[in-house]
């Protein structure tokens, strides 16, 4: 699903358990989904420790179908969706603070690389791991950038990682990268919020 630039390498020869997603029924690794959990009957789009947890496909085709009918078949009760809204509304919120969390996250634990420079350089070699940049860049860099993830001005990619701005950055391949994978996959299937800078505010906080 995820194109080469976010793939991350020995994911798949892992032995994860298998999911299956609540609308198309098709199975995979958990990288490719979003969890789902039950509080009380309210449907939440994080993982609940206790109780029953449901996987639903990263892409707007399953979460565009996701409804009362298919997660009430899932859970096996009467469920109610008020505290998602529209699916693909909340998740496009919750993907790109997810992915600016990751950059911060990232840039305190020192695994990213910050700049155009050394993120065109990691996409060129075909290496493994998350690529994300800025809209704002000149053509050139975003010609040398294709494949990454865009988040938004240079300014917002900056301030995710408490910098004043930021053209680009590479998280390698490891346990940051696979997180923040599903999440840019994510951003690039539904776009940014209308809101972004509010999110951004509220995820760096
Ligand atoms: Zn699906």
């Amino acid at each position: 699903m995820l194109p080469a630039a976010t793939s991350i390498s020995g994911s798949s020869e892992r032995h994860e358990p298998k999911r299956t997603c609540v609308v198309c029924r098709e199975g995979g690794g958990s990288g490719q989904f979003l969890e789902l959990g039950l509080i009380g009957n309210d449907v939440v789009l994080t993982p609940v420790s206790k109780g029953r947890g449901a996987w639903v496909c990263a892409t707007r085709q399953c979460l565009e179908k996701l409804d009362n009918r298919v997660l009430a078949r899932a859970f096996k009760t009467k469920v109610s969706m008020d505290a998602i809204g529209d699916p693909v509304a909340f998740c496009r919120d919750l993907a790109s603070r997810r992915l600016v969390e990751s950059l911060g996250l990232a840039r305190r634990q020192g695994v990213v690389e910050i700049g155009v420079e050394p993120t065109a350089r990691a996409l060129s070699r075909g290496e493994e791991g998350v690529a994300v940049m800025a809209d704002d860049l000149s053509e050139r860099s975003t010609r040398q950038l294709e494949g990454a993830t865009v988040l938004g001005s240079s300014e917002f990619v900056g301030r995710a990682m408490g910098l004043k701005r930021a053209g680009a950055a590479w998280i390698p391949a490891g346990a940051m990268a696979e997180k923040a994978a599903l999440w840019a996959g994510l951003v690039r299937e539904l776009g940014l919020p209308e809101q972004n800078d509010e999110v951004v505010e509220s995820a760096v906080e």
